[in-house]
């Protein structure tokens, strides 16, 4: 079977969310059946003998993927969220953004002590959003086994925000 080009179906889309930005748009790409099913398989294929007890996503995209590939895994599923979408306790992790911060919040029963965590996301850009993720699991007390992209945008070196953990990428850019 040959392999999809999974890049061709990445839309890149100048000046949004604002001028000088160019944004890479995965719409073309889920909504491809044979492209999401191969996405899914080659992302569990690295993630799989990491043995994860839990795959952990933000929104949007990252519930998208990461719900489908928990399927893939036989595996738990676990939202990280902006602060006040999740209606239980939490626990937080702030960020850096260009000007200013954000944070993203989990349930804090959501990763119990021990537990093997992936974290997820459709891309890999300053790593900001990555490493809160890793932060809201050891706060937990969980061990990230992997922090695990579709795309990687290599020029802005969000891997030495995660340094010392398995990063993985299917494509990068
Ligand atoms: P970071 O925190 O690594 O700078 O940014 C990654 C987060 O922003 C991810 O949650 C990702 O969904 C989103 N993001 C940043 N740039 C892009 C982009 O070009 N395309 C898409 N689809 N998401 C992006």
């Amino acid at each position: 079977m040959t392999e999809i080009d999974l890049a061709e179906l990445i839309r890149d889309v100048p000046d949004f969310p604002s001028a000088g930005i160019v944004f890479k748009d995965v719409m073309p790409l889920l909504a491809d059946p044979a492209a999401f099913r191969e996405t899914i398989d080659r992302l569990a294929a690295w993630a799989g003998p990491r043995t994860p007890d839990i795959i952990l996503g933000a929104e949007a995209r990252g519930f998208i993927f990461g719900g489908a590939l928990a399927y893939a895994l036989g595996c738990g599923f676990v939202a990280a969220r902006k602060p006040g979408k999740l209606p239980w306790k939490t626990v937080e992790a702030t960020y850096a953004l260009e000007y200013g911060t954000d944070s993203l919040q989990v349930h804090a029963d959501a990763v119990a002590e021990g537990t093997r965590v992936i974290v997820l996301d459709d891309v890999l850009a300053t790593g900001g959003t990555a490493k809160a993720k890793v932060d809201l699991v050891e706060q937990l007390g969980g061990t990230v086994v992997g922090a695990l992209f579709v795309i990687e945008l290599t020029f802005l070196h969000g891997r030495e925000r995660l340094s010392g953990y398995d990063v993985h990428a299917l494509i990068a850019v």
